[in-house]
């Protein structure tokens, strides 16, 4: 059985990233740049106002104020504003509007007075106050964003403020979910003797909310049967990049998945790992789409995604993968198997002392409702059987 070290040195040689693809920018982000992102316009595209107030040609100043200018029309935010201000004239001009030709300067409405047509103006400005130039924001032809930038949601707001609709991207992985197992329904139908809800795909789908990414779901239910399995998997294979399974990969009768791999010509790429809880974990590939398949105890559903899944997305999306960790003080004891590499989960909680960590008690990979309310996992290292309220333990986030 290969260690934890091991796995993951194996998916990060093994994983590739996806061939890149064109999306429309609000599915981008997380997702790594294919190219240089050049500005094709200039933002803003005109001069403008950044004020509401008023517009005028600051060498119509002359001499001491206060000076009386007759307004020569109003510019709303969206008026085109080409016609000319005539000498002596001013305008008034609202935020976002375009300075008319001729126009090198604004007052602020709070700073001058409007008397019938006119605006009295007591106080002199600095030339081209309260004007935003064309470009200020963004020059045509400026990279914004090289190559390789990992998007995130401002960036999106970025892109498209420069108009654009869609970027080439390395994506997201399609993702399907299959909760495997004849014992399994959903909720919301009737428990039947024998039976019990799927948590695991829950789990998985509100996970992935969790961490923001906007991945394809499909979440099915299929009984232990290889042919079933198969028909199923094989249907994935060409419109998903991923398919997450949870059960039947340990030593049961009907623990199909591995057969499942290899009748579909799939390679295994490992199948059991040194850790606690979660070791039946089989990663493999088929065709061009990775296959996870987790054990079906909805404890080791978690480890499994929190160890392998989210490792194996970021190297399809080619994205650096670094769990937030931190080394976090036991509020309490505990005491652990140790006979492999262990994941207790825990509600780590920030403190004026650092993180603290509040462990779970009777952790058990069957039991879901032992790991309620956690946020992370204590990891604890091969032969470590226990640990000591106030002890500094290394501890990794789950969201
Ligand atoms: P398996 O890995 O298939 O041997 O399943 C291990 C245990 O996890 C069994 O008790 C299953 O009933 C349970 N299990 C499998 N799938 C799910 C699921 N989707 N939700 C909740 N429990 C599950
Ligand atoms: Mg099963």
């Amino acid at each position: 059985m290969i260690t934890l070290e091991e796995a993951r040195a194996k998916i990060d040689e093994a994983v590739k990233s996806l061939p890149p693809v064109r999306l429309p920018i609000l599915k981008t982000v997380g997702c790594v740049l294919t190219a240089d992102i050049r500005s094709p316009i200039n933002v803003p595209d005109f001069d403008c106002s950044i004020v509401d107030g008023i517009a005028l040609r600051y060498d119509d100043l002359n001499g001491v104020g206060p000076w009386r200018m007759p307004i020569q029309s109003i510019i709303a935010a969206g008026d085109a504003g080409s016609e000319k201000l005539l000498p002596g004239y001013a305008v008034k001009i609202m935020t976002g509007a375009p300075l008319p030709p001729g126009a090198d300067t604004v007052m602020k409405i709070e700073d001058i007075s409007i008397e019938n047509d006119r605006t009295v103006i007591g106080n002199k400005t600095s030339k081209g106050e309260y004007v935003r130039a064309r470009g200020d924001d963004v020059k045509e032809g400026e990279v914004l964003f090289e190559k390789g930038t990992v998007m995130t949601a401002v960036d999106v707001g970025v892109l498209a403020s420069i108009g654009l609709v869609e970027v080439e991207v390395i994506p997201h992985p399609r993702i399907a979910l299959l909760s495997t197992g004849s014992e399994i329904i959903a909720p919301g139908e009737k428990l039947k003797q024998g039976r019990r809800y799927d948590a695991n795909s829950f789990v998985l789908k509100s996970m992935f909310g969790g961490n923001s990414f906007p991945v394809d779901l499909i979440a099915d239910i299929i009984p232990d049967r290889t042919e079933q399995l198969e028909t199923i998997i094989k249907n994935c294979l060409d419109k998903y990049d991923l398919l997450i399974t949870s059960g039947g990969v340990s030593m049961g009768d009907f623990d199909y998945i591995p057969d499942v791999v290899k009748k579909l010509d799939g390679e295994i790429l490992f199948h059991k790992v040194k850790i606690k809880p979660g070791k039946p974990v089989l990663v493999a590939k088929i065709r061009n789409c990775w296959l996870v398949g987790l054990p079906g105890n909805p404890v080791s559903v978690i480890t499994g995604y929190h160890l392998f899944v989210k490792r194996i997305i970021a190297r399809m999306m080619a994205t650096p993968y670094r769990p937030r960790s931190t080394h976090a003080r036991m509020a309490d004891n505990v005491t652990f198997n140790g006979t492999r590499f262990g994941l207790l989960g825990a509600r780590l909680e920030e403190s004026s002392e650092g993180v603290i960590a509040y462990p779970v008690k009777g952790q058990n990979s069957g039991r879901l409702s032992s790991v309620k309310g956690i946020n992370g996992f204590i990891m604890l290292e091969v032969g470590k059987t226990s640990v000591i309220s106030g002890e500094t333990v290394y501890a990794e986030w789950l969201y």
